[in-house]
């Protein structure tokens, strides 16, 4: 009967060329109407097995554990199935080393689930023998549009992964909600089908919807014959049960390959922890923060800021990869500021946002200071306190990427987790290392106190000795310091004496040189590798730096102070160095008596008594 009107119909169109074409158009439309009327999709009067309740859920704002978990899971290029996808998807600035693991996990699935899939279907044809192809078909990239994942038939003409459009043909009907089967006993060839290369003879067709728990759909169950009236209810209920099991074997590899891969993760997670309590730097937790989150979570930019001065609330960004790198590091912020990574900081609290990428929209990560990036359209922050629930985080983790909505559930746990880990070694470290200078610095000054003086002047001659290398000794004396303290007050003193080991400081080699606080206003410095001028000279240009430039003492008016200064060189045949000490004190003795504000050298070979002025006084 339709065959007769595309005859008919096509006649029309062509007398409508050669004629009066309102005469002839009109019987045309008519026709093609009655042509489409006929060749609707023919839904059975009665349910075959009890009515189905379907509901329409689009997978993306599906907030189920299903939907949450199939969500999550990546896109193989080659073929599309239960996992969506995520759009333009595109490989981030850190390939994390774990990722390797997790993408040999989901191919091994991938396959398994594909032999699976062959043998239902496999079983299907044996058992109803009139089938000519039964597929199965799962969600494409694009919402709407179905990708052929399996089939098996007896026709070379399938097309593999076959790409089924939106409203296009009989097999994307199964994605409406309303239709719960398709049963065709009498159509004329393949062609609408979609998945046949050509126009194959296919007389009848019977699908069915892959349905979740949630009956939310996830696929299809499809077959078709070269007979006419091929099927009925019985083999629907057969594609029924078989599509049911489609879907919790697909189900179970996706769950299982996750909770496999999570349990990978947080085992790497544990050894982290390992090394987190082996390394007690501040310094190396920001670098073990670093290494895990780089090695099992990918992003564009990674920033760890830290609240370095918990009294004035400022900190900086103590590390950073990725998108401007240069440009975000050291950066310095205030916990004042308003930026998406402080607020985390000050509120204690895991902070998300998804970025428009307008211009006008940006929302700064720290302050009005930093570079603006609007390419950067995620942003996690999540921070890490030294006690748990306290009101406010001494690090945060930021985490930015190119894409919406970038982490699910499973990586803001990992974050959690290694927040969690990074907090309290965090605060074992700093612990540790406010021991540590409390046992070997100087409170006031930061300098190195009497005891590790001795230490360190120990092992510095020795490797002086081996070396066959001088250390210079430089012993120093505030000029007058009770009358520094008697006018202006104690802690006016104290800031001299802060001042003074700055300037000592700004004059020597910071890490090789040895600067102790050695007693209330007396000064050790230890210069490594010293010839005779250099000992001069040092010790000269530390009295001029002191003694040319006054001192703030936080008042209206800046003070001058003076110092003097004994120096003794130690030769490496030399070895007392305690009695070394004592020289260069007796050349500071000198010093004063000759007038205070000059240096004086003690000459070993003049005998001890004798020491001898270097410097006249000034
Ligand atoms: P001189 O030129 O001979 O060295 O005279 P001076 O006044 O500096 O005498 P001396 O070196 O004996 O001074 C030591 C004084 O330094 C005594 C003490 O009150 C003061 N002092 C020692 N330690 C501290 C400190 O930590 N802070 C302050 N403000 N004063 C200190
Ligand atoms: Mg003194
Ligand atoms: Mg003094």
């Amino acid at each position: 009967m339709s065959d007769a009107l595309y005859i008919l119909s096509g006649l029309l169109l062509g007398l409508a060329f050669q004629g009066g074409l309102w005469f002839f158009a009109i019987p045309f439309a008519v026709i093609s109407a009655v042509l489409g009327w006929l060749n609707r999709p023919r839904l059975p009067s009665s349910p075959v097995s009890g009515s189905v309740p379907v509901l329409r859920a689009t997978r993306d704002n599906d907030s189920t554990a299903v939907g949450r978990i199939l969500r999550s899971m990546p896109q193989t290029a080659a073929h599309s199935d239960l996992r969506v996808a995520f759009e333009n998807e595109k490989t981030e600035f850190n390939e994390p080393t774990s990722k390797l693991k997790v993408e040999q996990i989901w191919s091994t699935v991938e396959s398994e689930l594909d032999t699976s899939l062959r043998y239902a279907l496999q079983a299907l044809k044996t058992l109803i023998p009139k089938t000519n192809t039964v597929a199965v078909f799962f969600p494409g990239n694009k919402r709407g549009t179905l990708v052929l994942r399996q089939f098996v038939s007896d026709s070379e003409a399938v097309v593999p992964h076959a790409l089924i459009q939106e409203n296009c043909g009989l097999v994307s009907q199964l994605t409406r909600s309303d239709i719960i089967r398709i049963l065709e006993g009498d159509i004329q060839g393949g062609k609408g089908l979609y998945y046949y290369s050509g126009n194959p003879t296919i007389r009848s067709v019977a699908g069915v919807p892959i349905l979740d728990r949630h009956r939310s759909r996830q696929g299809v169950l499809f077959m078709d014959s070269a007979s006419p009236n091929a099927f009925d209810s019985a083999e629907i209920t057969a594609l029924n049960c078989i599509a049911n099991s489609i879907y919790t074997m697909s189900f179970k590899s996706y769950a299982s390959a996750k909770n496999y891969i999570e349990q990978q993760q947080f085992s790497i997670l544990y050894h982290y922890q390992k090394n987190f309590f082996q390394n007690m730097a501040v310094k190396d937790i920001y670098g073990q923060i670093f290494e895990y989150v780089r090695g099992n979570i990918p992003y564009d930019r990674m920033m760890i800021l830290a609240v370095e001065n918990q009294k004035e609330g400022k900190g900086s960004v103590v590390w950073c990869d990725g998108v401007d790198r240069d440009l975000m590091i050291g950066q310095e912020f205030s916990l004042n500021d308003k930026g998406l990574v402080i607020l985390s900081l000050m509120r204690n609290f895991p902070v998300e946002r998804n970025f428009s990428g307008n211009p006008g929209e940006y929302v700064p990560r720290i302050n009005e200071k930093e570079k603006r990036n609007n390419d950067l359209r995620y942003l996690f922050a999540m921070p890490i306190a030294t006690e748990s629930g306290a009101e406010s985080a001494e690090i945060a983790i930021c985490l930015e990427s190119c894409q919406q909505n970038r982490y699910s559930d499973h990586e803001k746990e990992l974050l959690k987790a290694i927040a969690g880990v990074a907090g309290f070694a965090y605060a074992r470290a700093r612990q540790f290392e406010a021991g540590k200078d409390l046992a070997t610095k100087d409170g006031l000054t930061g300098l190195m106190n009497h005891r590790t003086l001795h230490e360190r002047l120990r092992t510095e001659k020795l490797r002086a000795e081996r070396q066959k290398i001088n250390v210079g000794l430089l012993m120093l004396d505030i000029d007058h310091f009770k009358h520094i303290n008697d006018t202006y007050g104690h802690p006016a003193g104290d800031e001299v004496i802060k001042g003074i080991a700055s300037r000592i400081r700004d004059e020597v080699r910071g890490e090789i040189d040895v600067v102790a606080r050695y007693g209330g206003e007396e000064f050790v410095v230890g210069l490594v590798d010293c010839s005779p001028e250099a000992l001069k000279e040092t010790a000269e240009r530390i009295r001029k730096a002191i003694g040319d430039k006054l001192f703030d003492i936080h008042r209206a008016e800046q003070i001058p102070v003076t110092v003097s200064i004994g120096s003794f060189l130690v030769r490496p045949e030399y070895r007392d160095m305690k009695q070394a000490l004592s020289f260069a004190d007796k050349a500071l003795y000198k010093a004063k008596n000759g007038g205070r504000n000059q240096v004086v050298e003690y000459i070993e070979y003049l005998g001890s008594e004798s020491t001898k002025p270097e410097t006249p006084s000034v």
